[in-house]
């Protein structure tokens, strides 16, 4: 049975990319700026909290009952997720400032879902191969997109001081040329990771992520467009100079 789920969970993913990437055109996803009047949920940091937990456990379960656990790329790629998922479950969700925020109920559900249809497969299906030039290449994408991303919440956070909820304009580092660079940076590290992995649930992941932060990374920069009249006019959405 877990097999069997280890095999289809990847390819809903897939299949779901599509209609999601589409739709979150028309209905961006309620949470942060773009949550819903009224929505009901959870504090915000709890929901992070518990909305990104699968994919530290479950994951973490997986991928140390996987058939290759514990040789040599099977831990390195192991211990990469964990670096994201560890840094954004408890890191980056302790850090935030999100005073009297709420992640709406709606969103936790479909996240958590997805997280476990992710993180399973992924954990369980990580093989040994030689380090060769693609791991490399791999590795070194997802820390360079950890980095862009790390820095670029960085400079979120520290535009509110403790308490306050409001939005200004971000500005520096990758800001100068996009105004979501957190979603380039993520949308980096697991391009890399899939590269790195070479499995099917790692594709899935990275089309998956492109799928819903491009759509959201559009949303964001009209948002912006519209709130702040002396938004830089150079900034693009997401890719410098390009879109
Ligand atoms: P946002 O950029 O919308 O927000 C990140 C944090 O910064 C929030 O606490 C937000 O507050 C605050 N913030 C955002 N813009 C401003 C501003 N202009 N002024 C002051 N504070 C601001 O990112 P997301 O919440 O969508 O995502 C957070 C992280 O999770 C990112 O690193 C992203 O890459 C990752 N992520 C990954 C996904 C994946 O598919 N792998 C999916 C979604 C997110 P508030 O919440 O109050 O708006």
């Amino acid at each position: 049975m877990l097999n069997d789920f280890v095999t289809w969970a990847p390819r809903v993913v897939l299949a779901l990319a599509l209609p999601v990437f589409l739709s979150l055109f028309f209905q961006t996803a309620s949470y942060g700026r773009h949550t819903k009047a009224g929505a009901r949920g959870l504090p915000a940091r709890l929901g992070w909290m518990l909305m990104e937990a699968p994919s530290v456990f479950a994951f973490a379960w997986a991928w140390t009952s996987g058939p290759e656990f514990g040789t040599p790329l099977v831990t390195v790629l192991g211990l990469t997720w964990l670096l994201h998922y560890v840094q954004r479950t408890f890191v980056f969700a302790s850090l935030m400032r999100d005073q009297g925020r709420v992640m709406p109920a709606s969103t936790m559900v479909m996240a958590i879902v997805f997280n476990l249809l992710n993180s399973i497969p992924n954990g369980m299906t990580l093989r040994d191969r030689r380090f060769d030039v693609w791991v490399g290449l791999g590795l070194t994408l997802f820390l360079v997109g950890f980095a862009m991303n790390l820095h670029a919440d960085h400079v979120l956070r520290t535009l509110r001081r403790p308490g306050e909820t409001g939005y200004s304009i971000p500005q520096g580092g990758l800001y100068t040329w996009v105004s979501s660079p957190n979603y380039l940076g993520e949308m980096l590290e697991w391009l890399g990771f899939a590269i790195a992995a070479q499995t099917l649930p790692a594709v899935a992941f990275f089309v998956f992520t492109c799928a819903n932060l491009v759509p959201r990374a559009w949303s964001n920069h009209a948002w912006y467009r519209a709130k702040f009249p002396d938004y830089p006019t150079g900034r693009r959405a997401l890719i410098p100079r390009v879109w």
